[in-house]
């Protein structure tokens, strides 16, 4: 499999003043905050008007309130307080047509952030052992040349609630290649993602946020409803933050990755996400399920 680093390749082709710009997130690889081309991807803004749409049942449920907090002290973490519940009339509403809005938070006040993991190099059981205790809601990324080696590993995740959405099936920076390839890319894992897991994305991420118009074409041909970007990004021990005075708000969207010691200096996949928890918690928030706050189309 190719080696999945997207530092060199961004790097290598982002000048001038947007490769200083990007520099701080150029360091989560995967992630990256400036595109290949050269120019920071726009700030994308929530979409979706608050709403007069019929209010739907909450859809929480994910169980962490009832995680013993002995558990918790397990994996070395304190306990997360226990999510609200998801407001009934969903922040981001998505339509059936039309263009696809591009968002990196959800407009709420409560003291939630959402977790997304990337790529799924990593396929750690503990991991999995892990979610299975914690019951902490995440969202799955999936690029296909990371995952075919075992789609299985992601199933009892999924199982538990979580999401899984598309991420491409080679990992291409989307803005440096033709609509008829970024279509290819979209369609071709929203296909084997919805062959194997039962259920069709509605959520896509470009990888290292890079993205441009024909990129929303394809995600528009292809099904997913909408472009998810982020405002943290997890590293090893510490998130990089876009906010200057780094804390989180209400509604952001973290990027993480399934890695493990190899990418991650030694540290575990298992380490790492209890390093995030612990970030989260000491400034307050609980992690809330994306999707809850999301209303796919009617
Ligand atoms: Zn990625």
């Amino acid at each position: 499999m190719k080696r999945h680093n997207g530092l060199s390749r961004v790097h290598s082709t982002t000048a001038g003043v947007a490769a200083l710009a990007a520099v701080a997130t150029l360091a989560t690889g995967c992630g990256g905050g400036a595109d290949a081309a050269g120019k920071p991807s726009p700030a994308p803004t929530a979409s979706g008007a608050p709403a007069s749409g019929t209010p739907s049942a909450p859809a929480g449920g994910d169980g962490t309130a009832s995680v013993p907090a002995a558990v918790w002290h397990k994996w070395g973490l304190k306990p997360l307080p226990a999510p609200p519940a998801p407001p009934a009339d969903k922040p981001v509403k998505l339509t059936a047509h039309g263009p696809v809005p591009v968002f990196a938070h959800i407009p709420t006040h409560q003291k939630v952030v959402f977790v997304t993991l990337d790529d799924g190099q990593e396929k750690d059981p503990k991991f999995i052992a892990m979610m299975r205790e914690l019951r902490i809601p995440v969202t799955m990324f999936l690029m296909n040349d990371a995952i075919k080696s075992d789609y299985g590993y992601f199933k009892p995740l999924q199982a538990l609630g979580n999401h899984i959405q598309n991420h491409t099936l080679h990992h291409p920076a989307m803005n440096t290649i033709p609509l008829a390839r970024q279509t290819e890319e979209v369609c071709g894992d929203q296909k084997i993602l919805t062959k194997q897991y039962g259920t069709a994305p509605l959520l896509f991420r470009p990888p290292y946020g890079a993205y441009d118009t024909a990129t929303k074409a394809a995600v528009n041909a292809c099904g997913p409803r909408a472009i998810v970007w982020w405002r943290e990004s997890m590293q090893i021990t510490n998130m990089q933050y876009q906010a200057p005075d780094k804390k989180l708000r209400p509604g952001d969207i973290i990027l993480a990755h399934f890695r493990g010691p190899s990418e991650l200096k030694g540290t575990t996949m298992t380490e790492m996400f209890a390093n995030l928890i612990r970030r989260i918690e000491e400034q307050g928030f609980t992690v809330a399920r994306l999707e809850d706050y999301v209303a796919a189309p009617s």
